[in-house]
């Protein structure tokens, strides 16, 4: 009987691993039991990969470990990635028909960088088709579910990514955010969070969504795995031309000590406005007590042009959208349509049949906001949003060290609440956005459980390249109270 190994956080795992008092196979032996009970529940992954293949692998890296035992932090570590980064071999569907049997043949940088470490690939999980949306219904293959009650969203885009990692399905996850999808389901699923700087973590190979807000980052149980597994992500990338050469610090050093005191934390007034549930805002307001308790200095400030930032996100978003998706015309790689009269019958009857309606709304909208006659009332006005969004964070970095503030003005909703209403869907990442517009990172860690018993986030947002601080913060709040030990009941 494998020990229930699943438990564990990637830095108790990693710890027991390189002791030796565990090898490679106990682990992928467990999660493979974990998997065989919870996710015909949860429906996390799209693909799971061959059971033969995981023990294979495992028994590999315990035959190579005979002699020694020093290993490298991701070795024998069970992962989950989102089915929007390139895994050679191993299909990406971004969660859509167009590239349901598609098969990379080469990893994305941040794939190569953890099988350089030899982690275990468990398989790819759930999305939104393409990272759009908010609830993992958007996908091709039916909406993941929320382990803390299956009959609500996971959040999304990366919902199946934090599933699975609230279920015990892998022991950390990649996910991607765009204007929210990593923070957001971390919240709905009471797990962590963090979206690096833009340019901190290499996108190639990442399928691009709206490529000036994409980016990719850890899904983990606790803090100390985000900085774990960021340490592995943070570099870099000659063949990311947006990738950063910002020097990336051991990001373990911000997760030794609970120190918050000499920092001050802003609370953007325009965070805590209508539509904020009550039961949300109570438990972020006590995380705030709980900063000033530890030591911190708590300042309330303003970012005036917060109220701008939704309509902004949602033209840039779509119009980039719109054309790193018109790749997708039955030519070159994906779906082609079996009925076609014609070249451009042809691409017609393959977008047609490939894309969702979610896809397809956005990829109107996109071209829209860009044709000519609108592109100054649409485009060219969100930019300059964009421009004011990033001006009000610079100035108020002048006066605080990170922002405080809700993920999502709600807890996760039922399955099916707002399929029918893109608007509602499009205002839970309220709160998510504006870090996304100007780049900056943002992490979101568990603050408590609801009346209804679903999981509350609190978000911190940073200057860029400042991971170690909000490291440090969410690490001090963590190890301060005692969310992280709630276990979802996945029924
Ligand atoms: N929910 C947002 C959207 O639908 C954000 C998605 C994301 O971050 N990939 O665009």
């Amino acid at each position: 009987m494998a020990p229930a190994l699943f438990k564990f956080s990637l830095k108790e795992l990693q710890d027991l691993f390189t002791s030796g008092d565990i090898g490679a196979l106990d682990i992928a032996r467990s999660y493979l039991l974990r998997m065989s009970q919870v996710e015909s529940k949860v429906k996390a992954y799209i693909t799971v990969r061959e059971r033969e293949q995981i023990l294979q692998e495992a028994d590999t890296i315990d035959a190579s470990l005979k002699q020694w035992r020093k290993t490298q932090p991701l070795m024998a570590m069970p992962l989950a990635i989102k089915d929007n980064i390139c895994t050679h071999g191993t299909r990406t569907t971004c969660g859509s028909t167009m590239l349901e049997q598609f098969i990379p043949p080469y990893d994305a940088t941040v794939v190569a960088a953890c099988r350089e470490q030899k982690f275990l690939l468990i398989g790819k999980t759930n999305l939104d088709e393409f990272g759009m949306g908010s609830s993992t219904e958007h996908s091709v293959f039916g909406p993941s579910r929320n382990p803390w009650n299956l009959n609500y969203i996971p959040g999304g885009s990366s919902g199946g990514s934090a599933a699975a990692v609230a279920a015990d399905e892998c022991v950390a996850a990649l996910g991607t955010d765009t204007g929210g999808s990593i923070r957001q389901p971390a919240a709905c699923c009471g797990v962590v969070g963090l979206k690096p700087t833009y340019g901190r973590v290499s996108r190639y190979g990442l399928v691009a969504f709206a490529s000036s807000l994409d980016q990719i980052g850890p899904i983990t149980k606790t803090v100390a795995d985000a900085a774990m597994l960021l340490n592995v992500l943070a570099a870099h990338d000659p063949k990311d031309s947006t990738s950063s050469n910002c020097p990336a610090p051991d990001f373990m050093k911000s997760v030794k000590k609970k120190d918050v005191k000499k920092l001050t934390l802003g609370v953007p007034r325009e965070f805590f406005s209508e539509g904020l549930d009550p039961d949300v805002e109570q438990h972020v307001r006590e995380a705030i007590e709980v900063f000033q308790e530890l030591g911190g200095t708590v300042k309330d400030v303003s970012l005036p042009s917060t109220e701008w930032a939704i309509a902004a996100y949602y033209i840039i978003a779509t119009a980039e959208a719109s054309s790193n998706l018109a790749r997708y015309d039955g030519v070159k790689y994906g779906y082609r349509t079996k009925e076609r009269k014609g070249l451009f019958d042809m691409y017609r009857q393959t977008r047609a049949e490939g894309f969702g309606a979610e896809v397809k709304r956005r990829v109107m909208l996109g071209t829209y906001a860009l044709s000519s006659g609108y592109y100054d009332a649409y485009y060219a006005k969100a930019q300059s949003v964009r421009t004011l969004i990033t001006r009000d964070f610079d100035a108020v970095f002048q006066e605080v060290d990170f922002l405080v503030t809700p993920v999502m003005p709600t807890t996760a909703f039922p399955l099916g609440e707002k399929l029918q209403d893109p608007l509602q869907m499009y205002l839970s990442d309220m709160y998510t956005i504006s870090a996304s517009l100007a780049g900056l990172p943002a992490i979101s860690i568990p603050c408590g459980l609801s009346q209804a018993g679903l999981p509350v986030g609190l978000q911190l947002m940073g200057r860029p390249f400042e991971e170690s601080t909000l490291l440090r913060a969410a690490y001090a709040y963590e190890q301060t109270t005692q969310w992280r030990k709630k276990r979802p009941p996945i029924r």
